[in-house]
C-alpha cells in the first residue's frame, strides 16, 4: 500500500555551493562542507532518492518504479512515459555563479545520443540576498556570430545574456536552448524533466574540479552555439496566476507540456485529492505539516519533499511548530495543459493572457499554440527593446 512518501535527497558538491540549505532551509545536511544541490526527489542512474518513512524506508525511487509501476505514478503518466519517472525536484544553493550554459529539447538530446531526455526547467526563488541576479536569456539582438565572438572574447555571461535582479518569490521559466546561469546569492527551488543533458559554454570550476572533462567543454562551445534560441522577449519571470479558494491561497507559477509549478498557502486542515490518475510532489516553503494518507502520518517541515503516489488521498494538518497554523508548498505535477491550466484557469476567470504568461516568452511557450494567440506575443525586437531603454532614461530624466 503506497503513501505519502518523504526521501533522503542525494547531495551534490558542486563548485558554486555553499551553506545556505542548512542555515536558511534547516535541513539536515552535513555542515562542514559546502552544497550545491539537494535532488530532493529523483529517479536519475545512481542518483536516487531514499525513502526515509514507513514500510517502504529504505528503498531507491527506482525500487518503488520497478514494484509500483502505474499504481505509483498513475495510468496517466504511465501511459505517457512508461518506465521513466518524468520529474526532477531540487534545491539549488547559489553561492557562487552557476555555469553559463543551456539545454537541449529532447529531439536534439535523441540525435546526440546523450543517453538523457531534453531539458525543460524552472527556478522558484525561494531566498534572493541583496544584490543577487540571475543571467537567463540571450541578449537583445545576439546572433550565433556574436555568441561565438562572445566566447573567444572571454566575455561568456555579461557578454551573451541578460543579467536580472532575482527577487523571492519570482519564477523563471527555461525552456531548452535559452541561455542561462543563475548568478551567487540566490536559494532556487528548481522543477525539471528528470534529465542532466546541458551544454555549457563556460563551465566555471566544473572541468577543474573533473566534473566535465575537457574534450566536453569544448564540443559544448559549438553545441550551445548552434541550438541556442536567439529571442528575447518583455520580460524573463513568469506572472503568476492566483486564485482564492476559501481560506487558501492557489498561484500557478509556470506551466509547460511537462509540469506545473504551483504555489498553495494553507491555513487550516485541507483535503488534498487530485482526481487525475497521476503523482504529485509537494515541497515545504514555510511552515510545518503532517500529511496522512493510507493510514501513514509523514511529517514534512521548510526545505522537505514529499511524494503523493496516484490516487492517494491526503489530510493536510498544518502544524504551528514553525508556521502558526499556516503551510506553503511547492506543488508539481505532470499535466494536461488543455484540461489542467487553459479549461481550469479559464472556468476560474482568469484570461488567455494571463493563462499565456505562465509559459514565458519565445518558441518554448507551449501554451500560446494551445490559446490560439500569436506565437510572438510576448517577444520583443531589437527597435522595441531600445525604444524601452530610451523611455526609461527619459522618465528617469524627469523624476531625478
Ligand atoms: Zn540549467
Amino acid at each position: 500500500m503506497l503513501y505519502p512518501l518523504r526521501f533522503k535527497p542525494f547531495l551534490k558538491f558542486y563548485p558554486y555551493g555553499g551553506h545556505r540549505f542548512a542555515e536558511f532551509l534547516e535541513i539536515d545536511v552535513p555542515r562542514d562542507r559546502t552544497i550545491a544541490e539537494t535532488w530532493e526527489i529523483a529517479d536519475h542512474g545512481p542518483e536516487q532518492s531514499v525513502v526515509i518513512n514507513g514500510p517502504l524506508a529504505g528503498k531507491t525511487l527506482r525500487d518503488l518504479m520497478v514494484e509500483f509501476k502505474q499504481e505509483l505514478v498513475g495510468d496517466e503518466v504511465w501511459e505517457r512515459y512508461g518506465d521513466y519517472f518524468p520529474l526532477l525536484l531540487k534545491f539549488l544553493d547559489c553561492d557562487k555563479r552557476l555555469p553559463a550554459h543551456m539545454h537541449p529539447n529532447d529531439e536534439t538530446a535523441r540525435l546526440l545520443g546523450l543517453g538523457d531526455t531534453g531539458k525543460s526547467e524552472a527556478w522558484y526563488i525561494v531566498r534572493a540576498d541583496s544584490g543577487a541576479a540571475a543571467y537567463v536569456g540571450a541578449l537583445s539582438g545576439l546572433g550565433g556570430g556574436d555568441f561565438q565572438q562572445a566566447i573567444e572574447n572571454g566575455d561568456p555571461y555579461d557578454g551573451v545574456m541578460k543579467k536580472i535582479p532575482t527577487r523571492t518569490g519570482d519564477t523563471y521559466f527555461v525552456p531548452p536552448g535559452r541561455l542561462h546561469g543563475l548568478d551567487a546569492g540566490n536559494l532556487a527551488f528548481e522543477i525539471q524533466q528528470n534529465s542532466d543533458a546541458g551544454f555549457g559554454w563556460e563551465w566555471a570550476g566544473f572541468v577543474e574540479a573533473g566534473i566535465v572533462s575537457p574534450q566536453d567543454a569544448r564540443r559544448h562551445k559549438s553545441l550551445a552555439v548552434e541550438h541556442a534560441l536567439y529571442e528575447d522577449g518583455i520580460q524573463e519571470q513568469t506572472r503568476e496566476v492566483v486564485l482564492q479558494e476559501d481560506d487558501d491561497e492557489r498561484a500557478f507559477c509556470c506551466a509547460c507540456r511537462y509540469f506545473v509549478l504551483e504555489r498553495l498557502k494553507i491555513r487550516g486542515n485541507t483535503d488534498f485529492h487530485d482526481k487525475q490518475a497521476r503523482f504529485n510532489t509537494f515541497t515545504v516553503l514555510s511552515g510545518a505539516a503532517n500529511f496522512t494518507g493510507n493510514g501513514e502520518v509523514a511529517f514534512a517541515k521548510r526545505g522537505e519533499s514529499l511524494l503523493i503516489p496516484a490516487g492517494v488521498e491526503v489530510k493536510i494538518e498544518p502544524n504551528s511548530l514553525a508556521g502558526a497554523g499556516e503551510v506553503e508548498l511547492l506543488r508539481c505535477y505532470v499535466p494536461d495543459l488543455q484540461r489542467d491550466v487553459i479549461d481550469f484557469l479559464r472556468a476560474s476567470g482568469a484570461s488567455d493572457v494571463e493563462i499565456a504568461w505562465l509559459g514565458s516568452y519565445g518558441s518554448g511557450n507551449d501554451l500560446l499554440p494551445l490559446l490560439d494567440l500569436r506565437q510572438d506575443l510576448f517577444d520583443v525586437t531589437v527597435a522595441e527593446r531600445h525604444q524601452a531603454a530610451v523611455e526609461h532614461a527619459n522618465s528617469r530624466d524627469e523624476t531625478s
